[in-house]
């Protein structure tokens, strides 16, 4: 049978591109076909893509549910953990201060605002019958559920999960049965690829982000191109057609120094049809 690669999955935050800030599950894919330096990019490549496991589709599409799964669950505890903290505040403002009256009752979850607090009223949030079929893990019947509505919370701002297809390089092992049995359990596809090699059909969102040198690009369209630029890297003659034309200052490791921002700006400035981009989920310490 059939097996991918896969390094992990996971859930965050894409910190990159005009995506930036949006949920998504990331399917990162063993193995790249280049190895990025400083010496020879710019900079060095930062991320973990040798090791894997081999999964079947049905293994791929099952963990990306529980993934998503446990996203929501973990919302849900969020939501019970903000209510707890929220009560242990009000129990030390009522041991350090007066009890306020009535029309003074902001934010004490009792009195007149009581009906305004978000996280006394996540209690009170109808359920729908499908959430109320499914229990907290998504099971219903006692089988995986691959369309737990309980996954809205967690989807992006279009109602649907997004998944990202990234790596190393994931062009290297995605295929046409890859992308349709997730479009078929009702994911959107966005993929972030050096553009070495030449895309499938069907992939809903495309970043491109060469590492080679342009008459070596075979992916030449997509929604957005991305460089990575060191100080001192002139802005790229690209042979891609996107929409969006990105600029990423390097980063070294987790840090940014400033005179790579400052001449990432500059470019940018000198040349408008450019945008600014930023690793933001290394400023926000997430994955
Ligand atoms: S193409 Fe991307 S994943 Fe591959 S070595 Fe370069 S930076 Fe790393």
């Amino acid at each position: 049978m059939k097996t991918y690669r896969v390094n992990e999955i996971f859930y965050s935050l894409q910190g990159e591109g005009v995506r930036t800030g949006t949920p998504n599950v990331f399917l990162r894919f063993t193995g790249c076909n280049l190895t990025c330096m400083k010496e020879t990019h710019g900079f060095d490549c930062d991320t973990e893509f040798a090791s894997g496991r081999d999964l079947t589709l049905d293994e791929i599409v099952a963990a990306l549910a529980e993934c998503l799964d446990d996203a929501a669950a973990s919302q849900r505890d969020d939501v019970s953990a903000c209510r707890d903290d929220a009560n242990a505040a009000r129990r030390v403002r009522c041991a350090d201060q007066k009890a306020p009256s009535p029309s003074q009752g902001e934010g004490w979850g009792e009195g007149p605002n009581a009906a305004r607090d978000p996280v006394r009223n996540a209690d009170h949030l109808p359920r729908s019958t499908a959430q109320n079929k499914a229990d907290q893990n998504g099971n219903v019947n006692g089988r995986r559920d691959h369309s737990n509505p309980a996954r809205d919370s967690v989807a992006n701002t279009d109602g649907t999960n997004w998944i990202i297809l990234t790596g190393g390089e994931p062009a290297l092992q995605i295929d046409d049965d890859l992308i349709t049995a997730l479009h078929d359990a009702g994911y959107k596809l966005a993929i972030e690829t050096n553009g070495s090699i030449a895309l499938p059909d069907g992939i809903d969102w495309i970043t491109v982000s060469p590492k080679v040198a342009e008459h070596a690009i075979r992916q030449r369209t997509a929604d957005e191109v991305k460089y990575v630029r060191g100080y001192g890297q002139a802005i790229p003659k690209t042979v891609v057609e996107a929409k969006h034309k990105l600029i990423s200052p390097a980063f070294d490791g987790n840090v940014l120094r400033e005179k790579t921002l400052a001449w990432c700006e500059q470019l940018v400035r000198d040349n408008p049809e450019w945008q600014l981009s930023m690793q933001m989920h290394k400023v926000w310490g997430v994955r």
